[in-house]
């Protein structure tokens, strides 16, 4: 039997894969105290572990603060989860003395549970409620100008807001410690090796152990009858400009569609609803999936892998970049297509183009039977009791490290080779325009090499493990 301490931001996307695990280690005898927020008590305490309440300890925020959280600002973000860690520290101090936990639990972007787990060194396991990102995955996230701005004007604010860590006794491991892991993290990841880009990359010390999901549900769809399902999550939902689209899309058809329009919007501002049409503020999703034909989706990955998990294909909207990364996997595997024109006629015509054709239900009925075949929760419970991992020394990503440096020296003496050629025998006039060429080549070209680079590393690794 396990002590374990199990932290989560407070958000309905992070917290859910988190659950079906904790009601494992619970119904496994571990002692579980999981330290979360009032709007998720109920569901906590249905696993059994006991609840443990920080909302006192969330800053309050003025507008421009609230503001910037909406637009997933990772300054805004940041500054407030260290000053969420610093608001519970003397808390925390004492709940770790009490209750001397053997593992912690925390999701990968919960700064007080990495903090306290490395401050008062407990072996510490992450839950990746995203696909695992490092160099090789995240090139499926691309941020957007806006972004990289707020990231690199907001990095001196974050360091002094770091810097005020140490005093009270925390590593500062540095930002990206706290927003990204790396192959000695210990990390539990929702999704399978085969829905992950990039899956040999990752050590392991990652485990892939498929959707983590409170059901035993299969597929039921009524062919005759398509059901489609409407949701944009749980945090970025209010959009009735969107429902409102999406309502004069699909009103006419032959098919009845739900839509889960969030707890903000005022389903009445949506008008008459026309009778194949439901509008809830949160509906039972799974169960909702389970019978869904096609599922619009803001593309989180909770509602992608439940979606996948009950064989639903999908019409992708995402509206940040890792939903962006999560939708362009799902059109990968063909058990989706991008919604790229969002109106009234582009929203219907991605309807009928994935109910119409089998193929990317086809898509979505492998993947769910390779979902269903992963270890799940209880896979998830093995790796968490046993943590900390060693490593079986193989790490792809180290040696990718190494060789994208060789690459990138080859490519840049390559580059300058030829300019002095250019300069030499062609003309002085040409020179700029061969070297803004040069620039603009240097990142497609570099990520090909990297790819290249990639697949032969894992040739090789698998290569000498079929060999022993
Ligand atoms: N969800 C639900 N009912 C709803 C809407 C959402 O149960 O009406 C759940 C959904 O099953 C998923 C989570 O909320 O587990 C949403 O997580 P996701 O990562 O998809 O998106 P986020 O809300 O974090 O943007």
């Amino acid at each position: 039997m396990k002590r374990i301490a199990v932290f989560c931001i407070p958000a309905h996307g992070h917290t859910n894969p988190m659950l079906p695990v904790v009601a494992e280690l619970v119904s496994r005898g571990d002692e579980v105290r999981f330290y979360s927020f009032n709007e998720f008590r109920e569901k906590i305490e249905k696993t059994g572990a006991v609840f443990v309440s920080c909302d006192s300890f969330l800053p309050k925020l003025n507008a421009k603060q609230e503001e910037n959280l909406k637009k997933v600002s990772t300054t805004e973000m940041s500054i407030q989860d260290i000053r969420t860690t610093l608001a519970m520290n003397d808390f925390m101090h004492d709940e770790f003395e009490a209750f001397r936990p053997d593992v912690v639990y925390t999701d990968s972007v919960c700064f007080w549970g990495k903090l306290n787990a490395w401050k008062y060194d407990v072996p510490m396991v992450v839950s990746t409620s995203t696909f695992a990102f490092n160099q090789m995955s995240s090139g499926y996230m691309k941020s957007s100008p806006r972004e990289i701005a707020d990231l690199l004007f907001g990095l001196p604010r974050v360091q002094r807001e770091l810097k005020k860590l140490k005093a009270y006794g925390y590593k500062n491991k540095g930002l990206f410690a706290l927003i990204q892991s790396d192959n000695s993290t210990d990390s539990v990841v929702y999704t399978s090796k085969r829905f992950q880009p990039f899956s040999e990359s990752f050590s392991d010390h990652y485990v892939f152990v498929g959707p983590s999901v409170f059901t035993d549900k299969k597929p039921e769809k009524n062919p005759d009858r398509p059901l489609v399902y409407i949701s944009m999550g749980t945090v970025i939902n209010d959009r009735p400009d969107f429902y409102h689209k999406c309502i004069d899309a699909l009103k006419d058809l032959e098919i009845d569609v739900l839509i889960s329009c969030g707890k903000t919007v005022d389903i009445g501002s949506l008008g008459e609803l026309p009778e194949n049409i439901k509008v809830c503020p949160y509906v039972d999703q799974l169960d909702v999936l389970s019978r869904a034909s096609a599922f619009i989706t803001h593309c989180g990955m909770n509602s992608v892998s439940e979606s996948l998990y009950m064989a639903a294909p999908m019409v992708l909207y995402p509206q940040t970049n890792e939903q962006a990364a999560v939708a362009r996997r799902v059109t990968e595997i063909g058990a989706g297509i991008p919604l790229k024109d969002d109106s009234v006629g582009g929203i219907r015509k991605a309807v009928l183009d994935v109910i119409g054709s089998s193929a990317y239900a086809e898509a979505a009925q492998a993947c769910s039977d390779d979902f269903r075949s992963c270890s799940g929760p209880s896979g998830a419970a093995d790796f968490i009791e046993s943590a900390p991992h060693s490593s079986n020394g193989v790490d792809i990503m180290k040696d990718l490290v190494r060789e994208n440096f060789k690459l990138e020296i080859l490519y840049n003496a390559f580059i300058i080779i030829l300019a002095c050629l250019v300069f030499q025998f062609i003309s002085r006039k040409y020179l700029w325009i061969f070297i803004v060429l040069a620039v603009m080549l240097s990142f497609p070209v570099k990520k090909a090499l990297q790819n290249m680079a990639y697949q032969r590393l894992t040739r090789k690794t698998n290569g000498s493990n079929q060999n022993k």
